[in-house]
């Protein structure tokens, strides 16, 4: 029952998703969560949403946070992060204008169960959480937007999963500055060693390792904090499965 009535609804996602004509002219183009919502379905959103910039290092949640406001980024990267009792950080999603931040915690009204933090700096809308709730229940289109994207975060989280078990340091960097740039459009990234470190969840001297192998063959380069990707197509040879899997996830999206 709970199954069918699922598939409904993403059956009418589908339809409609189909239908999303006057793309150019949507008012929120620029994150592609809203942008696979009709204008009409927005309209209710539309007159609350607030743009809103984000600054690096700036903490939109902690971990049991309350989830009072949502994020719909239309540039920058955001992470969200686990921390163990150790106080290791991991990283076990990334965000840019493909998601949101906090739909799943602001819908059902729990506590953020990760930390949100930026990355690289940007900017997108910001909502109360309370209004996406009500209008959840009574837009289908919304629904299954939402429920696609949760989907396809749950599957990211999952293969970041498999590849921390199973893959190199230096592959999993690779996948990082690769996913990275995907969302940044650029091949200068602004990032510390210490930062990529934390996100993942290596110590930096490893990560250092691995960053100097990349730059000895000439794949990438990096001074003063930024990371210039010089041969992508390579990064992309030296990198593991999960970054196409990755890649698949996020282009879904669009
Ligand atoms: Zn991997």
């Amino acid at each position: 029952m709970l199954l069918s009535a699922v598939s409904s609804v993403l059956d009418a996602g589908n339809a409609m998703s189909e239908d999303q004509i006057h793309r150019d002219e949507h008012p929120f183009q620029g994150n592609r969560v809203l942008a696979g919502i009709s204008p009409d379905n927005l309209q209710t959103l539309s007159a609350e949403m607030r743009p809103v910039l984000f600054h690096v290092g700036e903490i939109l949640f902690e971990p049991g946070s309350e989830s009072d406001t949502v994020y719909f980024p239309k540039s920058g990267i955001m992470s969200l992060v686990l921390t163990s009792n150790m106080g290791i950080d991991v990283e076990v999603g990334l965000v840019g204008a493909e998601g949101a931040i906090a739909v799943a915690d602001a819908l059902i009204g729990t506590p953020n169960a990760t930390r949100s933090q930026v990355q690289i700096a940007g900017s997108g809308w910001r909502l109360p959480a309370a209004l996406l709730r009500e209008e959840f229940v009574r837009n289908p289109q919304l629904q299954s937007v939402l429920l696609r994207y949760q989907r396809r975060l749950s599957a990211m989280a999952a293969q970041n999963t498999l590849c921390n078990r199973l893959h190199s340091i230096e592959q999993r960097l690779a996948k990082w500055l690769l996913l990275a740039q995907d969302r940044v459009d650029s091949p200068e990234l602004e990032l510390t060693h210490e930062f990529l470190a934390d996100m993942l969840g290596s110590r930096r001297s490893a990560v250092t390792l691995a960053a100097q192998s990349l730059r000895k063959t000439g794949i990438i380069d990096y001074r003063r904090g930024v990371v210039t990707i010089l041969d992508r197509s390579r990064l992309e040879h030296v990198t593991c499965e999960c970054y196409s899997a990755l890649r698949v996830h996020s282009e879904e999206a669009s």
